[in-house]
């Protein structure tokens, strides 16, 4: 079976002279010359490299013996780095598809802030691919050799043209589907018991993650060279990819954790204890002294009792502790206990009376967020009249305007 891309590609026959490669190959290289034909990417390289083998008689007789795939893998045994370097990337008809390295399998992998805090194994089981045993990945049984596949010529690929005219035609590359793009097929009756021609089965293994001191939300756990197994081809790594679940209390930033308090207005005046349990279960006593007055929204910090440092988990960030402060109730205390209550606090400002302009009195009362659209707007025209004293007539004058 023999390779006819070169041929192909010069648009001519295998029995073509001389003569006749070397004109196609003129028409062709004017056609394709980059700068008449800036789009046709490498093809003008192609058509180079096809008039180079078959115009010299030692090579073309080659190239008719062993293909470009054999021509391939001479050349990458000598050494030389011509096909990597003009098929290698751009061009995937040369043959079936090698890479030289599988994909990573990635596994995410739930965790929560203690276990980060504190460290932790967990044991992961994971399905992947192994070269059989059997078989050794041939995928035949007692070593046969394998078959090249009939439908693609062994390369992988089947090419198609569309002719776009006279004299022209699109050249379309698609996977065989005979062979899969492996380029051979192995007969029913040959196939390896082990893995039924597959060259590989499923194993399934269980992988020890050590979730390290410190550690990130998002930060990868590399496991090189565990993922899946192919022939020929050096298998790519497990990687677990962590996810911090939301802690109910503390959040992170970085190597700091933060923490909301709340206390009541009598701590934030007069001073308090609290207990913060920590994610080692350690149990923090934060003391405040009185009259350090603490303000809504206040930021206190408890130094070194953040999160332990990756890789150096002796060292840690710092715990930041924002207070809420609940104010009393309405009406917690009757009028006389309030009078004495401000005898205690710092002097309110002394009120003074605009003296010779007219001051109107207006009400505050509680705000409502759903109705401001409606009665706010109404409101502020009935008080801006001086004759509306009746709550009555606010009422009638909204209907009639
Ligand atoms: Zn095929
Ligand atoms: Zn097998």
């Amino acid at each position: 079976m023999a390779d006819n891309k070169l041929y192909d590609l010069l648009g001519v026959s295998r029995s073509a002279s001389d003569n006749e490669i070397k004109k196609q190959y003129r028409k062709l290289a004017k056609e394709f010359h980059p700068d008449k034909n800036p789009q046709a990417g490498d093809k003008f390289k192609e058509i180079s490299y096809a008039y180079e083998v078959l115009s010299d008689p030692k090579k073309r007789s080659l190239y008719d013996k062993v293909g470009l795939k054999g021509m391939q893998e001479g050349a990458q045994e000598g050494g030389d780095d011509f096909f990597s370097h003009l098929f290698g990337g751009g061009w995937s008809g040369m043959g079936p598809h090698r890479k030289h390295r599988g994909e990573d399998t990635v596994h995410p992998l739930k965790v929560t802030l203690e276990d980060l805090y504190n460290g932790k194994t967990s044991k992961l089981q994971l399905s992947k691919n192994v070269i059989c045993v059997t078989c050794g990945g041939k995928g035949t049984k007692n070593g046969q050799p394998t078959e090249k596949c009939h439908s693609c010529n062994g390369c992988g690929i089947k090419v198609t043209y569309r002719s776009l005219g006279p004299g022209m035609a699109q050249q379309i590359q698609s996977q065989c589907g005979e062979c899969r793009g492996e380029g051979e097929v192995i007969k029913e009756k040959d196939r390896c018991p082990g893995c039924h021609g597959k060259k590989v089965c499923n194993e399934t293994k269980i992988l020890e993650v050590h979730v390290d001191k410190g550690m990130r939300d998002s930060q990868k756990i590399y496991f090189r060279g565990e993922g899946d197994q192919q022939p020929d081809v050096r298998a790519g790594d497990v990687v677990i990819v962590l996810q911090q679940k939301p802690h109910e209390r503390f959040e992170r930033n970085g190597n700091n954790l933060y923490v909301k308090h709340t206390i009541s207005l009598t701590d934030a005046l007069c001073g308090f204890n609290f207990v913060i349990t920590h994610l080692d279960k350690r149990k923090l006593l934060i003391r405040h002294p009185a009259g350090e007055v603490i303000k809504p929204g206040d930021v206190k910090t408890v130094a070194g009792e953040g999160m332990p440092i990756h890789k150096n988990p002796f060292e840690k960030g710092n715990l930041y502790v924002t207070f809420n402060v609940k104010f009393p109730e309405k009406h917690f205390a009757p009028e006389p206990v309030l009078r004495k209550l401000e005898a205690l606090l710092p002097a309110r400002p002394v009120f003074t009376m605009p003296e010779g302009e007219h001051v109107e009195e207006a009400d505050l009362v509680d705000y409502d967020p759903n109705e401001r659209d409606h009665h706010g707007r109404h409101r502020g025209e009935a008080y801006a009249s001086d004759d509306d004293e009746h709550a009555g007539m606010q009422g009638m004058q909204c209907v009639h305007q």
